[in-house]
This record gives C-alpha cells, sequence and structure tokens, in this order.
C-alpha cells in the first residue's frame, strides 16, 4: 500500500475503535483496539496543548500587535495591552479548566478491577454489576474500557484530555469548551484582520483564494511565502476548533438541562431528568454563573452522584 493510503488507513482504524469505546462500554477491549484508542487519547492531548499554545503565541505575539499599528509603524500600545490583559485571562481560563477536568476525572472514579474483593449493596435496586471491576456500582456510573474504571454519572470519554468526564468533572468540561469557543473567536478575528492585510481580503471579492488546497498550490509555486501558508492553515484548524467548541458547549448545554447525560440521551433514558435549577446546582454548584468568569474548585456541585431518586441526586 502507498504510504498516504497507509497513513489514511490507519487513521480510519483510529476513528473505527472510537465506535468501539460508545458501542461497548460494558465489554473489555482487545489489545489493537485498546492502542489505537490509547493513540488517540495522546493525539487529542498534543493536539488540544500543542494547537492551543501555538494559537496564544501567534495571536499575543503577532496579529494582535499588528492589529494596533499604522502603515508607519505606530503602535497603540495602550490598546495592545488591554486586548493582550483580555486574551491571558482568557486562555488562564482554558487551561485552569482543563487542568481541573483532568483533576477531577480522578474524583470521579468509582472503582477500577483492582478494588478486590467483590462486595454487594443488595439495599439499593438501582445500582448494578459492573463484570469488569466485579463490584456493583451505583445508577448512572459506567464503565470506561479505555480508562479502565468505573466513573461517576459517566458522560463520555474526552479524548483531547485523555480521561472521562463524569460527576465531578462536567462542569470543568463545558467550561473548557466556553474558554475554547473564546480563545478561537478571539484568534479568528485578530487573525482575519492579518490576513487581510498581508494575502487577501477576507469575505473580499478574492476569497476563494483561502481555499485550503488553492493557497498549498500558490505556495508550492512559490507566489506566496511559507508563513502565509501556514496561517491559513492555522486559520483553518482554528475555524474547525470553533465550530467543534460551539457543539460541544451547545451539546452539553442542553444535557444539563434536559438532566441527562450523553448515554441516556442516546439511549432515550429520561428517568433522571429534573428541573432546570436543580440540574445546574448538580452539575456546577450553587453559584453556577461564577464558573464561567473564574474556576471555581473551591464550591462543590450539589449531590454526591451515587444517590439519585426521583430525579434528583440526595443531597448526603
Ligand atoms: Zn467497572
Ligand atoms: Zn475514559
Amino acid at each position: 500500500m502507498l504510504p498516504p493510503l497507509a497513513v489514511f488507513d490507519y487513521v480510519r482504524k483510529l476513528f473505527a475503535s472510537l465506535e468501539t469505546l460508545s458501542n461497548s462500554s460494558n465489554s473489555e477491549l482487545d489489545q489493537t483496539k485498546q492502542f489505537h484508542l490509547r493513540a488517540l487519547n495522546y493525539l487529542g492531548i498534543s493536539y488540544a496543548l500543542g494547537y492551543s499554545l501555538l494559537l496564544f503565541v501567534l495571536t499575543y505575539f503577532v496579529t494582535i500587535p499588528f492589529a494596533y499599528e499604522d502603515g508607519s509603524g505606530n503602535r497603540d500600545e495602550e490598546s495592545i495591552s488591554s486586548i493582550r490583559y483580555l486574551t491571558i485571562y482568557i486562555y488562564f481560563n482554558f487551561i485552569a479548566n482543563y487542568v481541573l477536568l483532568r483533576y477531577g476525572a480522578a474524583k470521579s472514579i468509582y472503582c477500577t478491577p483492582r478494588d478486590l474483593p467483590y462486595y454487594s449493596v443488595t439495599t439499593r435496586e438501582d445500582w448494578k454489576m459492573c463484570k469488569q471491576c466485579n463490584q456493583d456500582v451505583p445508577a448512572r456510573t459506567h464503565h470506561c474500557p479505555l480508562c479502565n474504571m468505573c466513573v461517576l454519572k459517566r458522560d463520555h470519554h474526552c479524548f483531547f484530555v485523555g480521561c472521562c468526564v463524569g460527576f465531578h468533572n462536567q462542569r470543568y468540561f463545558i467550561c473548557c469548551a466556553f474558554h475554547t469557543l473564546l480563545c478561537c473567536a478571539l484568534s479568528f478575528y485578530f487573525m482575519m484582520l492579518y490576513l487581510s492585510a498581508h494575502y487577501v481580503t477576507f469575505l473580499g471579492p478574492e476569497f476563494f483564494k483561502y481555499f485550503l488546497p488553492y493557497a498549498l498550490v500558490v505556495w508550492l509555486f512559490g507566489s506566496t511565502t511559507f508563513g502565509i501558508f501556514f496561517y491559513i492553515l492555522i486559520f483553518y484548524l482554528n475555524i474547525t476548533t470553533l465550530l467543534a467548541s460551539i457543539f460541544f458547549f451547545i451539546w452539553q448545554f442542553n444535557l444539563v438541562k434536559g438532566g441527562q447525560t450523553s448515554y441516556e440521551f442516546v439511549k432515550g433514558k429520561k428517568t433522571y431528568q429534573t428541573n432546570l435549577l436543580t440540574s445546574i446546582r448538580s452539575v456546577f454548584g450553587p453559584f453556577w454563573i461564577l464558573n464561567f468568569i473564574f474556576p471555581m474548585p473551591c464550591i462543590k456541585n450539589e449531590g454526591d452522584g451515587k444517590t439519585w431518586m426521583n430525579g434528583n441526586t440526595k443531597y448526603l
């Protein structure tokens, strides 16, 4: 097989493994699928951290100063500083929520296959047996074949962070998606100004030149520099990441609104649906809006993630 086709085939296999993860939450993965999923995990983490760093450097040092510079080299330093502070604030929120998302994943673990001996909590009828962990686990707890552990109120496995999103870290996932959205929107605006000045006007008559294969050919034939092609490539990744973060944010917002996890949504299960405020407090805690302004690990979300009654979690 030709090398590009082999790479394509390998990438296809990697993504085919994803289906296994979502369809067989209670079955064991064979070694090849485990390997593919681990590779995707590292790829996702590298992309999230590497791309965010690259985007921050380009925005902070190149596109923002350029936007406040006139043709004769004079710079509006006050505006540059203000926008740079805003950039630092948004990127800080992104990184802090990313770290807390990872930290909260450990808190969401209910049990692992190493937790012996087996015990059964027969008094709670909504609990079920996890064959991998050999334990009875609470309602809404699911086993992640990749993390190989049972996660409280498991929503999904996030490949960009390399861990499961569950009861104790769902709010950081939502806030992380929200600040990724802001990071990308800010970088998009300043990159658009930069490319409009150095390449062709964005949404202008020659907008077709932003078409990536066209930009590649133009660079290969020497009509433009590698730098410009590189910026266009980053611009594409920026738009893709922006759209993905909007999707993740709206998707999670709907789940919180409906009091469901992704798994329950797909299965059409509405057992734990409750009123909006209770759902929000269960995910974000009492002062939910503050989480979007600054990371709030000191304010706990309500409930224990194990006891769910009549749609509400019993606050212990
Ligand atoms: Zn388990
Ligand atoms: Zn997982």
